[in-house]
């Protein structure tokens, strides 16, 4: 079964709070009426039918390894039973526990980043927890075959040394097209950092880096990628930021497409 979990987290922010209020806004968007259940390629994304929504995690506390084991164990819970998983962040700092607990599951794991960050600090103000740092933790764990980030536009000389020591192909954002897709393997899991678009089609996000994706290069990449991905998330949409909530709409129709890309 595809199950959606929400990650309501933001203690590992570096800049604003906000992103803990996502996973109940982006929820609300399906009820709200002014869009229909289906996915741009047909498909009806009902609750109960084609996913169920498994509720939000709980956090008794807001330190760094507790919330990380928290949420590990709540993500092996769902894997245990064979489910996919589209998780709502959160900051993106959630995405190291979860894509983890993947890595463990699928052999081989493939992760694509969608996001105008790196996210590949060795150390961010002394927390190895940052929503600067998950995917230098992933790299460590050894346990990525791959990682291909597109929309980067924030690269900085000690990045752009992480890149090449973790051999990841980053597609920065001023040399961006479409041709990565080609390379793209399974398992695959996609991790979607709102900021990656740009911040006119999805204002709702803690840091404003000009210059970013279209929401439909972000609906084209998914449509293209030529085999179902085995498990997504969707982070960083800052309530507190947004207007008319329209990038809680974005997130919603970026989960509708990504349950699409999750059915066999
Ligand atoms: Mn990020
Ligand atoms: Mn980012």
């Amino acid at each position: 079964m595809i199950m959606l979990i929400g990650v309501p987290h933001d203690f590992n922010s570096s800049f604003l709070r906000g992103a803990a209020l996502a996973p109940s806004r982006i929820r609300l968007m399906e009820k709200d009426g002014s869009s229909n259940m289906f996915s741009q390629l047909g498909i009806p994304i009902e609750e109960d039918e084609t996913y169920y929504d498994a509720g939000d995690i709980t956090f008794s506390s807001n330190h760094g390894e507790d919330v990380y084991k928290n949420i590990q164990s709540n993500i092996n819970a769902q894997l245990m039973h064979n489910h996919k998983l589209i998780c709502l962040g959160g900051d993106h700092s959630i995405s190291y526990p979860i894509i983890e607990c993947h890595a463990e599951k699928y052999e081989g794991l493939n992760v694509l980043q969608i996001d105008a960050h790196g996210d590949l600090y060795e150390n961010y103000e002394e927390n190895p927890f940052s929503h600067a740092s998950p995917f230098a933790r992933l790299m460590e764990t050894g346990l990525i075959n791959s990682l291909t980030q597109v929309g980067i536009r924030s690269l900085n000389t000690h990045q752009r040394e992480q890149i090449s020591k973790y051999n990841v192909n980053t597609i920065e954002m001023k040399d961006f097209n479409f041709d990565f897709i080609s390379t793209l393997k399974p398992p695959l899991y996609i991790s979607i950092d709102l900021d990656g678009l740009d911040p006119s089609f999805a204002p709702g996000v803690s840091h404003h880096e000009p210059g970013g994706l279209t929401t439909r290069e972000v609906f084209k990449i998914i449509h293209t990628i030529p085999f179902p991905i085995i498990g997504a998330d969707i982070v960083e949409y800052n309530p507190t930021r947004d207007i008319n909530n329209m990038t809680a709409m974005v997130a919603y129709s970026l989960f509708k497409e990504l349950v699409t890309k999750m059915m066999d």
